[in-house]
């Protein structure tokens, strides 16, 4: 969709161009810049990304509400209920603010998914997110760190997930500089020169490929050089000592071809040129990475000794891993995060996968189905609740959690000494159901002791057993248990699967405390949660290794509570 033709006509979108304009007319971004232009840039990218006119109407109109006179009423009397929804839900968005806590990080992500309520607000958030980033320069210092650890946390991680690759790696590296500003000083100093460098070098060998591909009947659909972005870049070298000579693609040179055979006839004519490096061809089209990423790779000995990375695939594998689908984040992260280093793998985890393919299930639906809008209503967190502290912090709760829930999720001691509740600054009874964004404020009292009747309206798991437990300690019958160990099993349903865990368990004189499943998401699987009565962990790897060679167990993992 071209904006500067919607823009001359007197649609929708040319009329909120206009009020946006009027609106906003006294005001100027810091850049010194009239504020419109920041509207007419994060139109101009939903209109890029393909998305319909009530969202790039939305994007004009998306800081009206926040920084000028006009309200949420004017917008829906105006242009309709939509389009308010839209403006509405981005105005939200932009009240959440990340401070910096790794831990909160997925929650926060999570949240805006659930608080948007339709992927449409999100993409207009990070539109606006684009262009502030590349405004950036004008904020004073502080606000720079704290917008652009804000985009790298938690707007490209989420870009990531929704297929935008190329988005969530600019935002990346517009981020970087701000973040780490020496460090990105080094890299200009350093490999700037070199990416000229090899862009130099691989425009000369790609006559030498696109000769020896034609004499073997091959004709690629094109060919194109990829300059690693220096976020990524950083973040390879600091695996590699900044030893810039160990990266090999720095700059990689890309074959897209029409179908699967000649991709590796195609890899067969580079070695036939130039000799592979051993253990450097990488099959993912025969092997696709955990996150569906499928590609060759090998890094030949080139022409005058320099190595260079060939990425070969067919046409739709290179739309699926530069745009559309939400293939990488999974592999990536996994390389990256330390509770993944910790866990050994570099395996996504199934409900993560899981996440990824409603993705990219809409992401498939999305401008080939009429009804696609439909298809972005984000419902798949309706069980869950978020809500906030005070500080900001962001709580995931069940659906249906009371402030006792929420007190209990914080601290223990917090549950215990519980006496009223402020939800959005007003008190309400200790039962209330909390809902999404509401942000609650507990009220202690000093040695105050939780009452038996909160058991009957609290609903998770932790606060039920800490009141039991409280309880009975005051009555003097209560011993200090030993702690438990949570066992997460994931498994294919099957028939005597729950007997079968169970009795390993018992057979090793374990207590089963408690037990539940659940369906798990599409696929015929089952998420089990086992409580096991001891702190042996000795005790409870060997239960594992046990449970592990049952039929269709996929995932298990074990947890001190
Ligand atoms: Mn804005």
């Amino acid at each position: 969709m071209d904006l500067d033709q919607l823009i001359k006509t007197d649609g929708l979108v040319a009329q909120t161009a206009k009020f946006a304009k009027e609106a906003h007319k006294d005001q100027k971004r810091l850049s010194g810049e009239p504020y419109f232009s920041h509207l007419l840039e994060t139109a101009k990218a939903l209109a890029g990304w393909g998305l319909d006119e009530k969202t790039v109407a939305a994007g004009f109109l998306h800081d009206t509400i926040e920084d000028t006179s006009v309200t949420l009423e004017d917008i829906k009397a105006k242009f309709g209920p939509e389009v308010g929804f839209l403006v509405d839900g981005v105005t939200k968005l932009g009240k959440l603010k990340y401070r910096g806590r790794e831990s909160q990080a997925e929650n926060i992500r999570k949240m805006i998914l659930a608080m948007a309520e339709d992927l449409r607000v999100v993409f207009i958030k990070l539109a606006d997110r684009e262009h502030n980033m590349k405004t950036l320069s004008a904020l004073p210092p502080v606000k720079q760190k704290r917008i652009a650890l804000e985009t790298t946390e938690i707007y490209a991680p989420l870009a990531y997930r929704l297929g935008m690759q190329q988005l969530s790696g600019e935002l990346e590296d517009l981020a970087f500089p701000y973040l780490y500003p020496q460090e990105y000083r080094w890299l200009l100093e350093n490999t700037k020169y070199r990416y000229e460098e090899r862009v130099e070098y691989l425009k000369k060998i790609k006559p030498l490929v696109e000769k020896a591909l034609n004499e073997a009947g091959i004709i690629p659909l094109f060919i194109d050089f990829r300059a690693k972005r220096y976020s990524s870049l950083y973040k390879k070298l600091k695996r590699y000592d900044m030893d810039i000579e160990k990266i090999h693609d720095l700059v990689a040179f890309r074959i897209i071809i029409k179908n699967i055979e000649d991709c590796y006839a195609a890899m067969g004519i580079v070695h036939k040129l130039w000799p592979p490096l051993p253990g450097r061809i990488k099959d993912y089209i025969a092997m696709p990475k955990p996150n569906g990423y499928r590609s060759l790779h090998t890094t030949v000995m080139c022409l005058g000794g320099q190595i260079v990375e060939f990425q070969i695939r067919t046409e739709e594998m290179h739309r699926e891993s530069e745009n559309g689908l939400a293939a990488h984040w999974a592999y990536e992260e996994a390389k990256t995060t330390k509770e993944y280093r910790e866990r050994g793998a570099s395996r996504a985890r199934p409900q993560e996968i899981e996440w990824v393919n409603r993705l990219r299930t809409w992401q498939k639906e999305f401008g080939e189905d009429e009804n696609f809008l439909n298809a972005l209503k984000i419902d798949f967190f309706r069980d869950r609740i978020f809500a906030i502290t005070p500080k900001g912090e962001v709580v995931d709760l069940p659906d249906g959690a009371t402030p006792v829930d929420f007190a209990y999720q914080i601290h223990t001691a917090v549950g215990h000494e519980c006496v009223a509740a402020k939800v959005n600054q007003k008190i309400v009874p200790l039962d209330y159901k909390l809902r999404s964004q509401d942000i609650v404020e507990i009220i202690t009292q000093k040695n105050k002791k939780p009452s038996a009747d909160w058991l009957k309206f609290v609903i998770t798991a932790k606060a039920k057993y800490e009141i039991s437990a409280a309880i009975k300690a005051k009555q003097g019958t209560f011993r200090r248990k030993e702690r438990q160990t949570e066992l997460k099993i994931i498994a294919e349903d099957r028939l005597g699967l729950l007997k079968d865990i169970s009795s390993i368990i018992s057979r090793s004189h374990i207590n089963i405390a408690n037990a539940n499943s659940s369906l798990f998401g599409k696929g015929n699987f089952h998420q089990m949660k086992i409580r096991c009565e001891t702190e042996d962990q000795e005790k409870i790897s060997k239960v594992i290794m046990k449970i592990k060679s049952l039929k269709g167990i996929r995932e298990i993992e074990s947890r001190l509570i």
